[in-house]
């Protein structure tokens, strides 16, 4: 099925407001991971057209950042109502490249477009400060001014929100950014520069740019006019931006992996455990950086838990995404399944028993069993290692202090879940994770008006909340002197 006709989907680079193919002419396939079949194709482009994208940016950025706060306000708000009037088209080509469901996919186009307005609210709200001055005859002032040139490089696993968090805060703080979707995932990422159009944004203030990701990656890094580097993906990549942004000494944004704990306490209400454990397992088929990797469940509900856990996931209906009723679509390629399979055949070889899945789906392509691993222990590799598949591994706890020192036994530090009906624990425990996101008796917890992000080797910085627009501005300390008699 050939979805050239989705209105969305853009086949090109945006720079400076044109829509241009690489220099080479060349193209890399974009594949739809549901049936395997090509969806089109976009620019393998490198260097050169990244530099070019990064100039357009600055020269975009001389006049918009002079543009007031109202102004880049009222730009968000048209840009909100240009993803809300378009949401099932967007959805449409977001399921195509990715494989979640439909519901899944109008629900991330949903999250940008919150993401959009929370931005577009707090454009307005970048207040400096006034400080009592120590001098009689100076006044201290601290401005904030836009960083100047954002560098966003995204995953695909959420190809329209990831976006959203980095492109909003940047037009919000009055910056121009050079964005970087991922290969597999290019064309969600692509609708945003459709979207920019719709919305009346000035050419250049968004730039998108397809290829090579080591080559756009290293002009995003090397270039000076690059202030600022946002990025979502894994820690390994991470690392990598980190030590090349040095050399010009960028600001950074990292989102990185995660390996979130879930902990369920015997005097847990085993029900909504269970129904937060799902979507927390499986949401977009378990390709998540919040997406448990080890539930850790005390002895005395252990086997209860394994129980209704097994029970709903293998009520779940896997398929096509863009088929009715359908709740868990397929990996995102053969990489992918792959990893999962080794998890398991990894688990099971260490005494892991295989409660419900286990295998590749009946489907075929790059479909996966929702999975439930009884008797899981450190031993296993999804104790340090992200699955990024739909395998729930079940380890076996006694005491709190055990499942906590459990839970923080690995170098990462994103998302975390518990559950407890006791007030004094949920307390004691919140405290001990070590972790930027701690979900109470709640299995999904992202909304904009919070501040996402993680500790140790999960990242830096926060997206959403007040401190999302932080790291797009400077501050800037004024002190006027001469004000004396
Ligand atoms: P994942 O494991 O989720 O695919 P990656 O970290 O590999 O995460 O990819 C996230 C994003 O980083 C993608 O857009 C990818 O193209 C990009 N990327 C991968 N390698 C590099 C690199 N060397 N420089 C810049 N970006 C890169």
């Amino acid at each position: 099925m050939l979805k050239q006709s989705n209105p969305f989907m853009k086949q090109a680079n945006l720079i400076g407001g044109e829509w241009v193919a690489a220099d080479s002419g060349e193209t890399i396939d974009v594949v739809n991971p549901a049936n395997g079949q090509v969806l089109g194709t976009v620019p393998k482009s490198g260097q050169a057209e990244t530099a070019r994208a990064i100039d357009a940016a600055q020269k975009a950025f001389e006049s918009f950042r002079k543009t007031t706060a109202l102004e880049r306000s009222n730009m968000l708000r048209r840009l909100h109502a240009a993803l809300m009037d378009n949401q099932d088209a967007l959805a449409e080509l977001l399921t195509l490249e990715q494989g979640k469901s439909l519901a899944e996919a109008k629900g991330e186009i949903g999250a940008s477009a919150a993401n959009v307005l929370w931005f577009a609210e707090e454009a307005r709200r970048t207040y400096g400060d006034v400080i009592p001055s120590p001098w009689a005859d100076r006044r201290v002032m601290v401005n904030k001014e836009p960083v100047g040139v954002v560098a966003a490089i995204t995953p695909w696993n959420f190809p329209s929100s990831m976006l959203a968090r980095k492109i909003a805060p940047a037009i919000a703080a009055g910056c121009t950014s050079v964005a970087k979707p991922a290969e597999l995932t290019p064309y969600s990422g692509l609708a945003w520069g459709l979207l920019a159009e719709e919305a009346g944004i000035p050419p250049g203030v968004i730039n998108i740019v397809t290829g090579t990701a080591s080559e756009i990656g290293d002009e995003l890094c090397a270039n000076p006019l690059v202030r600022k580097i946002t990025f979502t993906g894994s820690t390994r990549v991470g690392k990598l931006l980190l030590s090349k942004a040095a050399a010009t000494v960028k600001k950074v944004s990292m989102e990185l992996g995660g390996n979130a704990p879930f902990l369920v306490f015997d005097d847990a209400d085993l029900d909504r455990a269970v129904e937060g454990a799902m979507v927390a397992k499986y949401r977009n088929s378990g390709q998540t950086c919040v997406c448990t990797n080890r539930f850790f469940v005390q002895a005395g509900v252990y086997d209860a838990f394994v129980e209704k856990l097994a029970k709903a996931s293998s009520a779940l209906k896997v398929g096509p995404g863009v088929e009715d009723g359908v709740q868990q679509g397929p990996l995102i390629d053969e990489t992918a399944l792959a990893k999962v399979e080794e998890f398991v055949t990894d688990a099971t070889a260490k005494g892991g028993k295989v409660v419900v899945g286990g295998k590749r789906h009946a489907l075929g392509g790059s479909f996966f069993e929702p999975t439930v691993i009884a008797e899981a222990t450190p031993k296993m590799k999804f104790m340090k290692e992200e699955i990024f598949g739909p395998v729930a591994p079940v380890f076996r706890f006694e005491t709190e202090e055990e499942a906590i020192a459990l839970a923080n036994d690995t170098d990462y530090g994103l998302a975390c879940y518990f559950y407890t009906n006791d007030l004094r624990r949920a307390f004691r425990v919140m405290g001990e994770l070590k972790y930027g996101m701690v979900g109470v008796n709640e299995g999904l917890i992202t909304t904009p008006e919070a501040p996402f992000g993680g500790v140790k080797e999960s990242g830096l910085g926060r997206e959403g909340g007040h401190q999302g627009i932080e790291d797009y501005l400077d501050t800037k300390y004024v002190c006027i002197g001469g004000l004396g008699d």
